[in-house]
């Protein structure tokens, strides 16, 4: 994509009533805007990224054999007084309005009650189970606080996967198979190795559920960490007689300020009994299928890949999440030859499959390079005179800061390495 025909543009200070560094950089970048507290739209720039995390979820949720469905946003209270969750003391973060009719219907925070629903339709036996389903569906939730950017809004996407299993054993052994997916996913969205599984309260159904928490100063949350084990405990579960059940004592726990980037939570059968979903075993008996639920959203995601990875200048993106690999700056100084040989370098890039953002803008070369570094993009090159004069490209890893001048004969090998 060529910059100077993206309708976005940087700027140098965030909106004044925007507390959250992650919402104040992507704002600053062209990323995302501000509609007000609680929601944010997302830009070129911003959807680009979105589109990467959401692909990385989705890659590992169909290698554990998720299947991708599409539920509606709106909800039918029906469904919800089943299972008592339509009042709002049960789910105190409902969004609810009014039809014309005067009928009330809910806008989706959390979606097991409608599958649930649908599952009736669909499973009669044990041959039908197990079964993974999972959608990225935005939901509606009134936070009281609004105030982390955009690792809390009242408006967003999640991936929310919700299994069903025979009995438990299968429950746990999917679980289990689940929770490895989510560190493949923060791993591959360049914060695993500042994220945890943490045990944290199970609510009604289970000891404990399973969060995932990214140590971090912005984060909300309060956990207490074993580095060497790799788990941490949720302050909110973190006794003396929790410790004791998991074989951990506080003289090796750490307490740090940590983001829940995803929440993976054993259902039992709450929902199967309140809906009446059941499957036929083998001797024809009814029983109710074990579930599960997990969860997972991008947009925290994002926001905490920038609160972990930024510096004085702006974004630092990991590799998979960025929205272009390569940042190409020409540095003309009206030489014409200059524009000709860089618009030959883009396209290049271009067919050579690799995701290039051109800056052909006729600006000053300070503003294009605090512009690249505001924004993030892994791999920076330069074509400038002095460049060309050399012989090739000036490379520019943005994480390192370090530059080398590539012969362009080699280019395209040393960035599809
Ligand atoms: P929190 O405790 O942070 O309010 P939660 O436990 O209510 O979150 P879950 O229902 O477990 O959230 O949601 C699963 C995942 O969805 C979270 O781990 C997080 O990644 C994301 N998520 C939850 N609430 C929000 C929100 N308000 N804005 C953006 N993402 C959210
Ligand atoms: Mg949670």
């Amino acid at each position: 994509m060529r910059q100077s025909e993206l309708f976005t543009k940087t700027r140098k200070e965030a909106p004044k009533d925007e507390v959250a560094k992650n919402a104040q950089l992507l704002i600053r970048a062209g990323y995302i805007h501000k509609e007000m507290a609680g929601a944010y739209a997302l830009l070129p720039l911003g959807l680009r990224v979105i589109k990467n995390i959401e692909r990385i979820i989705r890659e590992e949720m169909n290698a554990i054999g998720g299947q991708e469905v599409s539920l509606t946003a709106l909800q039918n209270p029906e469904v919800w007084k089943k299972s008592g969750r339509w009042a709002d003391d049960a789910i105190d973060v409902w969004f609810k309005t009014v039809l014309k009719d005067g009928g009330e219907i809910g806008l989706g925070a959390t979606h097991e009650e409608p599958l649930t629903a649908i599952m009736k339709e669909h499973v009669y036996s044990y041959k039908d189970l197990p079964k993974y389903v999972y959608q990225f569906q935005t939901k509606f939730r009134n936070e009281l606080r609004a105030k982390s950017g955009i690792m809390r809004t009242r408006e967003f996407v999640m991936k929310d996967l919700y299994s069903f299993s025979r009995n438990e054993e299968e429950f746990r052994t999917f679980y289990e198979t689940c929770a490895e997916a989510y560190l493949k996913i923060f791993q591959r969205a360049g914060i695993g190795e500042h994220t945890f599984r943490t045990f944290a309260s199970g609510g009604s159904f289970s000891k404990y559920s399973d969060e995932f928490q990214t140590i971090c100063a912005a984060g909300e949350d309060t956990v207490y960490v074993h580095k060497e084990k790799r788990i941490a405990v949720n302050k909110e579960v973190y006794t003396d007689a929790v410790l004791a059940d998991l074989g951990l004592s506080k003289s090796d726990l750490e307490e740090v300020k940590a983001i829940e980037v995803g929440n993976i939570f054993p259902l039992g059968t709450r929902f199967s009994e309140a809906l009446n979903l059941t499957y036929a075993d083998e001797k024809g008996a009814h029983v109710y299928p074990v579930m599960g639920c997990y969860g997972v959203g991008p947009a925290r995601l994002m926001g905490t890949i920038v609160e972990m990875f930024s510096d004085k200048k702006g974004i630092v993106w990991p590799k998979e999440v960025a929205p272009f690999a390569v940042h190409l700056v020409s540095i003309t100084g009206g030489n014409a030859d200059i524009t000709t040989e860089a618009g030959r370098l883009y396209e290049l890039l271009h067919e050579s499959g690799i995701e290039v953002l051109y800056d052909d803008r006729d600006i000053r070369a300070g503003e294009k390079f605090a512009d690249a570094d505001l924004i993030g993009i892994p791999t920076r090159l330069v074509v400038s005179e002095k460049t060309i004069a050399a012989g090739g490209v000036e490379l520019t890893e943005r994480a390192q800061g370090s530059s080398t001048l590539v012969p362009e004969s080699e280019i395209i090998e040393v960035l599809q390495k």
